[in-house]
């Protein structure tokens, strides 16, 4: 690992499997139950990516879409960011999927709740007001919620009604790191249906359990039941994401595919990692919510050097040392005094009240913090970062050497 890499908390993915071209074995199809997940290269450019994500709708949900009436577009709209920061879905992809749909003669609702700044600053900010000019389509914050009963342990969850009253859903999701779940693809990107402050609120009932919040998340994806997810892989985010504090990486990959799960179990493969790493993925097999067989169409590589966030479980062994071990031991948010220009946004989201200004600058409560890492994410200047405890260090360490 390199200096950077250590400074950063991050770490490289070198290739860990080969994968063959065309088709991976390993996630390919056996039988009838096989999901497809289409895979192309791409670039923002109006006049080849329109005609390609036709083809992939077409593909995929040609016949729901054409038979919907209200079709919600979901694209991940975290906060006010322009293009390059590849923060959030392309505005050519979303505008796509929205003439799409009118071609279809459909309904299109473009909406998502932002975890920072208002609705209308994003998409002003973020190109995609400008890129729907001349299309008619409507645009909204989420508002309203209506309960849904996901079962034990969640029981009623709130989600948008937007979504849960769509005939058809198209998940939009960026392909980024996440400090907290390692990535954000397709399921964790259905998380935005959860209205305004209830997002951080459920971050706190689940606590450090990234398990329980990751299976949250699972429920969520299952309960709006996506028609089609399409991928925004053509400048992805690699390092400390989702938010600023992460790298744009261009990759030039546009995926898509009717289960979310499928999707994001792709995108495992193609960065190296097994798809097991990803918590989602692993709560979605399970609760038995895992596609059983996964064909890719298209050309399976491997992506080197994915910059990802170094993930260490956060509480382990007796439950009456998990309050020390979160204390010591776990990544904790730090905030790079130069950068920070005390905006607030951080301690107005952080769900545990665990941030204050103390003589103009920001410090953190470790002993409330639950390390769900909102506040990096939410931090529109890139001042904060997860950084390891010099314990944390020790500890991993000695792990290592007794592994080795
Ligand atoms: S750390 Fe970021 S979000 Fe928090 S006050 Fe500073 S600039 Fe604002
Ligand atoms: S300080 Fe940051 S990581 Fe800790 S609970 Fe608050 S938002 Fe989450």
């Amino acid at each position: 690992m390199g200096r950077a890499e250590q400074d950063t908390g991050c770490i490289r993915v070198r290739i860990l499997l080969k994968i063959p071209a065309v088709t991976d074995p390993g996630i390919s199809g056996r039988g009838e139950s096989v999901l497809k997940v289409m895979l192309r290269r791409a670039e923002y450019e109006c006049s080849t990516l329109k005609p390609l994500i036709f083809e992939l709708l077409d593909g995929l949900a040609g016949d729901r879409i054409g038979k919907a009436g209200r079709v919600l577009i979901k694209p991940n709209l975290l906060a006010p960011a322009t293009p390059d920061k590849a923060m959030l879905t392309h505005p050519l992809i979303v505008r796509a999927a929205a003439e799409y749909v009118l071609r279809k003669g459909g309904i299109p609702l473009i909406a998502d709740s932002p975890a920072m700044g208002t609705f209308d600053r994003v998409m002003k900010e973020s190109g995609i007001r400008e890129a729907l000019k001349g299309l008619d389509v409507e645009c909204r914050e989420f508002k309203r919620s209506v309960a849904i009963d996901v079962g034990p342990p969640f029981n009623r969850i709130e989600i948008a009604e937007d979504v849960m009253r769509a005939d058809v859903v198209l998940n939009l999701p960026k392909l980024k790191t996440h400090t907290q779940m390692l990535l954000t693809l397709g399921v964790k990107n259905l998380f935005g249906c959860i209205v305004g402050l209830r997002k951080p609120e459920w971050h706190f009932r689940t606590g450090v359990d990234r398990e329980m919040f990751a299976r949250l998340l699972v429920r969520i994806c299952r309960a709006i039941g996506p028609s089609v997810t399409l991928l925004d892989g053509i400048l992805a985010m690699e390092g400390q994401g989702p938010g600023k504090s992460g790298l744009p990486r261009r990759l030039g990959l546009l995926l898509a595919g009717t289960d979310p799960v499928a999707v994001d179990m792709t995108v495992c493969r193609m960065l190296g990692l097994d798809p097991m790493s990803l918590l989602t993925n692993r709560m979605a097999a399970e609760t038995g919510t895992a596609p059983p067989d996964i064909r890719v169409d298209g050309e399976l590589q491997v992506i080197e050097n994915f910059l990802l966030p170094e993930i260490t479980p956060l509480v382990f062994g007796p439950k009456s040392l998990h309050g020390f071990m979160r204390r010591h031991l776990v990544q904790r948010p730090l905030c790079d005094d130069a950068l920070c220009r005390l905006c607030g946004e951080c301690w107005k989201y952080c769900p545990a009240g665990a941030i204050k200004a103390v003589n103009k600058k920001v410090r953190f409560d470790y002993d409330a913090c639950i390390r769900c890492y909102c506040c990096i994410e939410v931090c529109p200047h890139g001042a904060l970062r997860a950084a390891e405890t010099v314990y944390g260090k020790v500890a991993r360490k000695l792990l290592k050497r007794h592994e080795d």
